[in-house]
């Protein structure tokens, strides 16, 4: 395979995803991990975030090599306790992660689960607390990607605060795109990635959580590798990363975050993401596909649709059909239908969205498929 020779493809995924050019371009340099000069950019990124939420003084920014669930493991792995008790609220492959994570740490849990296309009830959350006098932390997810369902984040946080709980979100397909800002909203902890909305490449995790959470919880981990404690009292230090950092990502993530504020932080890339989704929602309606969740539950961030009944659609063939147009799409993770899924989230523009809406109508045609 002739690298070189390759074909740029635009990601409709929900990760890895889209890049800018000059967010690539940030890797072409070699880095000391304790020369000064990276050691400014890790304090920068650090700083960024913080600020992100609106959490100068109070919160923390602690960053972890690897793929979001390595920052999610070791948000739950290092911020918990085994005499910790959780709820942990699931309608979808990310709440059902976290239990995992609770299993393979040993920390006691119950789960209030519900269907993928649904979100929680307030009061029934209220009632499982009510009954669950031990509890001491709930975990959501922001936007649960398995769907692409936007899950109320800011009632649940109002609710947990109101019971004196510690809430611990994972908002890694939100982060940088939809509003989360301490200033509105209660949380103790929250896990995201380089390479969701902030538009960094993959590579990198982090955690933001409140400086007293952080101070007392030295020695839970499990892991020394995803030990967030040491990792931030190393840093903190010091001001280096105790393993091998993952240099040249943490160079496009620098390079990534100034481009999110460029275009006008969260609210900016809110709004191109809006746009992104209503193309795509819109183009595919008239087409005839059918979306698996009403507008009002729908983050502009993936979408999922409903696999056409004709039996000429078959997911390989449509994926690779789109996939030579230049254009990869997600399969779906549902387990209640078959279905596929759009991403519209990435360095994407509306440009983008209209031809990748050109390459599916030609596509149906093509493989003759029936929509109705
Ligand atoms: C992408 C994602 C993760 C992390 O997935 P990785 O494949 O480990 O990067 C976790 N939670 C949510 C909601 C996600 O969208």
């Amino acid at each position: 395979m002739m690298l070189s020779s390759l074909m740029d493809k635009k990601l409709l995924t929900p990760g890895p995803l889209t890049t800018s050019k000059t967010t690539k371009e940030a890797m072409l340099r070699d880095w000391g991990s304790r020369d000064i000069n990276f050691i400014e950019l890790n304090k920068s990124i650090r700083k960024s975030l913080i600020e992100l939420i609106d959490g100068e003084n109070v919160f923390e920014c602690v960053p972890m090599q690897g793929s979001g669930t390595f920052a999610v493991e070791a948000m739950i792995g290092s911020l918990t306790e085994k005499k910790s008790k959780i709820l942990i609220l699931i309608n979808g492959a990310y709440g059902q992660r976290m239990k995992k994570i609770c299993e393979y740490h040993n920390r006691p849990h119950i789960v209030y689960e519900v269907a993928e296309h649904e979100i929680h009830d307030l009061m029934e959350i209220e009632s499982i607390i009510d009954s669950n006098k031990d509890l001491t932390h709930v975990f959501g997810v922001y936007c649960e990607t398995t769907s692409g369902i936007l899950n109320p984040i800011k009632a649940i946080a109002d609710l947990i605060n109101k019971k004196k709980l510690s809430f611990f979100i994972d908002a890694m397909s939100a982060f940088g795109a939809l509003p989360l800002s301490v200033k509105n909203l209660s949380f103790d902890a929250v896990a995201a990635s380089s390479n969701k909305c902030l538009e960094g490449v993959p590579g990198v995790g982090f955690v933001l959580m409140k400086k007293t959470i952080i101070e007392n919880t030295k020695g839970n981990c499990q892991s020394l590798s995803l030990d967030l404690f040491d990792q931030w009292y190393a840093m903190e230090k010091n001001d280096q990363w105790r393993f091998t950092p993952p240099t040249h990502v943490l160079a496009a993530f620098y390079q990534a975050l100034k481009e999110h504020n460029a275009e006008g932080g969260i609210e900016g890339r809110h709004r191109r993401y809006i746009q992104n989704c209503n193309i795509i929602c819109k183009g595919m309606k008239e087409m005839g596909f059918k979306q698996l969740l009403p507008d009002h539950l729908q983050a502009p961030i993936i979408i999922t649709f409903i696999q056409p009944d004709d039996p000429n659609f078959k997911f390989n063939h449509f994926y690779d059909s789109l996939s030579e147009k230049g254009f990869l799409i997600y399969p779906g993770k549902l387990t209640i239908a078959n279905t596929f899924r759009i991403g519209c989230i990435g360095h994407l523009t509306s440009n983008d969205m209209y031809k990748a809406l050109e390459a599916i109508n030609e596509t149906i045609e093509k493989l003759n498929i029936q929509l109705n």
